[in-house]
């Protein structure tokens, strides 16, 4: 068989544990016990291939994650694309520095300050020192990345319900966004705060081009123009255009959040509470903000329930806090998780969102609902 009519079959992983006849001793602790994973690939040609991953703890969680995330990028693939199966891949863990591991704290994190705030019958906002908000301003996300009318019909829905800032979701090409920037800005008038979302869209000379049109039209911010991790690209981008810059939702820890704020590239940091480790993390990474005179603006996107009841906790109480990202499409898992809901735009009363003032996150579970979306 040709190489290039080979393909990928199947990816089976096997988690491995033996106990080893001497114990071995670092500084980090004792290890009685090795974890490997020896990962097979099959072809459709009978060729199998073997490889092991370093799984130091819990190679089941591994396997897991190499059978449930990776193979789906690879059954059906050429194994000699080795390149561009690897940025897929990579693309499937999120990728950069922290990845499935810290989105991993991120639940347990969350669920601690939880259980602070039900032991000192206190909404999580005090536990933090809140800055006493009682309700937080809140923007409509998003406007679809779709046809003119769809993008109008949702506009008109947003000024409906009373938002006074909505955000736009951008894309190639910096014509097609910026005549998207243009009609968007003509349909709400001057008043309303208006922000693009590009999701790393363009390269630093198309987010110029773009970054120049949206401080002619009086955009708020324009979010994620370029990949994240080009933080030099940040730099340039903030000296040649005037418009705000914002980021920070591909970010998992402060250290990699440091850059773009300390260097003030952008002037609205945006981290996601269910992504950058938990409320722990997620208020260190707004406290450097603060520190360096960055706003505070938490993500929510497409997480759940408990991220957006998390997240008004953090925005209420940060003094750096700018506005808080109200989604206003349909989801289930934001929806129906809950009694009652938190920082939904059901219940926005002139755009802003009331902050909870029961103990903890101030959620009840609605376990009837958990056990329905479960699907383990
Ligand atoms: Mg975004």
């Amino acid at each position: 068989m040709a190489s290039a009519d080979l393909r990928i079959s199947d990816v089976i992983a096997h988690p491995l544990r033996a106990t080893l006849p001497d114990a071995q001793r670092t500084s980090q602790g004792d290890w009685p016990s090795l974890d490997i994973v020896v990962v097979e690939v099959r072809t459709d040609a009978g060729i199998v291939g073997w490889g092991e991953c370093l799984a130091r703890t819990s190679s089941p969680a591994y396997a897991e994650a190499v059978e449930t995330i990776l193979k789906p990028v690879l059954v059906g693939r050429n194994p000699f694309e080795t390149a561009s199966l690897w940025r897929a891949m990579r693309g499937r863990l999120t990728g950069r520095a922290g990845g499935m591991l810290v989105e991993s704290i991120a639940g347990v994190d969350i669920a601690l300050w939880d259980i602070m705030g039900k032991v000192a019958a206190l909404p999580v906002h005090r536990l933090l020192g809140g800055a006493g908000r009682r309700q937080i301003l809140a923007y409509a996300s998003s406007i679809n990345w779709g046809d003119d009318a769809r993008a109008e019909a949702e506009t008109r829905d947003c000024l409906a319900r009373g938002f006074r800032a909505i955000k736009v979701k951008i894309g190639q090409t910096p014509r097609a966004a910026i005549a998207r920037a243009e009609l968007i800005r003509k349909i709400v008038g001057p008043e309303i705060r208006l922000s693009v979302d590009a999701n790393w869209a363009f390269d630093l000379d198309e987010a110029t081009q773009v970054g120049e049109a949206l401080a002619a039209l009086d955009y708020w911010w324009f979010e994620e123009p370029i990949v994240p991790e080009d933080i030099d690209g940040y730099r340039r981008l903030r000296e040649r255009t005037k418009v705000r810059l914002a980021a920070g939702e591909s970010d998992f820890v402060a250290t990699q959040a440091r850059d773009l704020i300390a260097t003030r590239s952008v002037g609205v940091i945006q981290p996601d509470v269910a992504r950058a480790g938990g409320i722990t993390e997620t208020r260190r990474i707004a406290d450097l903000a603060d520190a360096f005179h960055v706003a505070y603006a938490p993500h929510v996107g497409w997480s759940g329930a408990i991220c957006a009841a998390a997240s008004v906790q953090l925005a209420a109480a940060q003094p750096n806090f700018l506005v808080y990202e109200c989604m206003i499409f349909a989801n289930p898992l934001r929806e129906n998780l809950l009694t009652r809901r938190v920082g939904s735009f059901q219940d926005l009363v002139d755009g802003h969102a009331a902050v909870p003032e029961g103990p903890g996150l101030g959620i009840d579970i609605d376990r009837d609902a958990l056990a329905r979306f479960t699907i383990r």
